[in-house]
């Protein structure tokens, strides 16, 4: 089975909206379990709509940290959302992309509204750090949390065997650097397609099949063995989490 751990459906990232019926469509058909991030309070209303439309499809709570200055007047409604949530993310800490540097003193505090949140009720959080990996993974470490995910890590391959040794989480998606693919335990490792190409169009079974092609010849596995090894740490967050026991039954059949 086909699971997918960070999608963006969301109009930002996926603007073309017969594409994203095309998305939904193949979804469907294709039964494939997808955490669909989001990135402000707008895409997250947004993608509760669009998982109406799919059994397979649940919806994530995130602001992206870029945006964290929009929202300083709003953490309360923030703060409400996170509790709401069945996931969290996506969240963190990017410096390094930030168009407006006038969110930067903004992100770690909206960071931490989420991650009381994840700690408080154990909830699964998809993370987004590019560049000061190792200051986000003290902050992160700082918390009781037990199902962060470091989506697309970006860090040192050295910070590596300290967060494998905390048990944390990677997704990896269709960018991807060998070496760091393989230091990711099996236990550890997720699977992502993040944003759907929006050039030349391709809808997720396709992305997802790519993607798994890919990166089982780079662990030297079968396809199987990769999707068995997603999976078992995807059962494995979901735990006895009470709001993702649907999710929970449709992976287990
Ligand atoms: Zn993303």
């Amino acid at each position: 089975m086909f699971i997918d751990t960070h999608l963006h459906l969301e109009k930002r990232w996926l603007k073309d909206d017969t594409n994203r019926q095309f998305a939904i469509d193949d979804i469907n058909k294709n039964k494939i379990i997808t955490w669909a991030v989001t990135s402000d309070i707008q895409s997250y209303k947004e993608t509760i709509e669009y998982a109406k439309q799919s059994k397979y499809i649940f919806a994530s709570f995130g602001v992206l940290p870029w945006y964290a200055h929009e929202y300083v007047d709003r953490f309360d409604e923030i703060a409400k959302l996170c509790e709401e949530a069945i996931m969290l993310g996506e969240i963190g800490l990017d410096e390094k992309y930030a168009k407006d540097k006038a969110c930067i003193p903004h992100q770690k505090p909206m960071l931490e509204i989420f991650l009381k949140e994840a700690e408080k009720n154990n909830k699964i959080m998809n993370l987004h750090f590019r560049g000061k990996e190792r200051e986000s993974f003290e902050i992160i470490k700082s918390y009781k949390i037990k199902k962060p995910i470091f989506h697309g890590y970006s860090g040192e391959i050295d910070l590596m065997k300290e967060i494998n040794d905390l048990g944390y989480y990677y997704s990896i998606g269709r960018r991807y650097n060998e070496e760091k693919l393989l230091e990711i335990p099996d236990d550890l490792l997720l699977l992502e397609i993040d944003v759907l190409p929006t050039e030349d169009f391709k809808v997720p079974s396709e992305v997802f099949s790519d993607m798994l092609e890919r990166h089982a010849k780079v662990r030297n596995i079968t396809l199987e063995e990769l999707e068995a090894i997603n999976q078992k740490n995807v059962l494995r967050l979901i735990g006895d989490d009470p709001n993702l026991n649907e999710m929970k039954k449709l992976i287990q059949g």
